[in-house]
């Protein structure tokens, strides 16, 4: 069965000794072992969230890596250094990423393929802008985004992902897709991963929706049957509106 994931997405937020306070906050309210939970941290406190955490349904992501594996890249982080930190998860593709440092697909596979070979698993992100959805060609966008990327991995390594389908639209913004539209994209995504890679996987990948998420209508998304639980960026902020996410499966 796959498993149910919640992921925060902390962005640009928070000092060291916040980010490590709220750290331990959920390390302490969350009680299920039901769950994967991620903490997508800024790089720097990655090494300080590990400690924090001793609650072992909690893993510590990164929010990108380098595209290449080491060298002169002034102010990158490569995989290998995420990795040695203690993190096990990287988020990738994220629209944030795309839109505002120029990530293209070519990029993106790059970090994928760096992700893999150092053991994190990628938190893989697609999602369509406002005005692809009200153009309702929000399905061929995404399944672009898989095929210039993900779907270029062999069988194995596409077993390890985790997507999260964020509309752009929502993220961020208040609000959210309907709890119709996300069902209906995920099913597109599932039925594109079973064309490309057979049932068996399609049904064995967890799949994330992304897009102002918060504690009143987890529930609600999360019931779809293809909804495999959330990425969450603002209401990753509170501990105890994130636990409140965790616990609405
Ligand atoms: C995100 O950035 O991944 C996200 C889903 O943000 P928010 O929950 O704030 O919309």
């Amino acid at each position: 069965m796959r498993k149910k994931v919640v992921a925060g997405n902390w962005k640009c937020n928070t000092t060291l000794q916040e980010g490590v306070a709220l750290a331990k906050e959920v390390n302490d309210l969350v009680s299920t072992s039901d769950v994967v939970v991620i903490l997508g941290t800024p790089f720097i406190h990655i090494t300080e969230v590990v400690k924090t955490i001793s609650n072992s349904a909690i893993s510590v992501a990164s929010q990108n890596c380098a595209a290449e594996p080491k060298g002169a890249f002034t102010g990158e982080v490569s995989a290998e250094m995420v990795a040695s930190t203690g993190a096990k998860y990287v988020i990738l593709g994220h629209s944030e990423r795309r839109e505002y440092y120029a990530e293209t697909s070519e990029i993106l596979n790059k970090k994928i393929a760096l992700a893999l070979e150092n053991n994190l698993t990628p938190i893989y992100c697609c999602g369509e802008p406002l005005e692809v959805r009200e153009a309702g060609e929000q399905n061929q966008f995404v399944i672009n985004q898989l095929q210039e990327t993900i779907f270029n991995l062999s069988v194995e390594d596409f077993k390890k992902l985790i997507i999260a389908y964020e509309p752009i639209w929502a993220i961020g913004t208040g609000k959210t897709a309907t709890t119709q539209q996300a069902q209906e994209i995920h099913k597109v995504i599932r039925d594109a991963i079973a064309a490309k890679f057979g049932q068996a996987v399609a049904d064995g990948v967890s799949i994330l929706y992304g897009g102002s998420c918060n504690a009143q209508n987890a529930k609600e998304l999360f019931a779809n049957p293809d909804v495999d639980g959330g990425l969450i960026g603002g209401a990753s902020l509170k501990a105890a509106d994130f636990n409140a996410i965790v616990s609405a499966f």
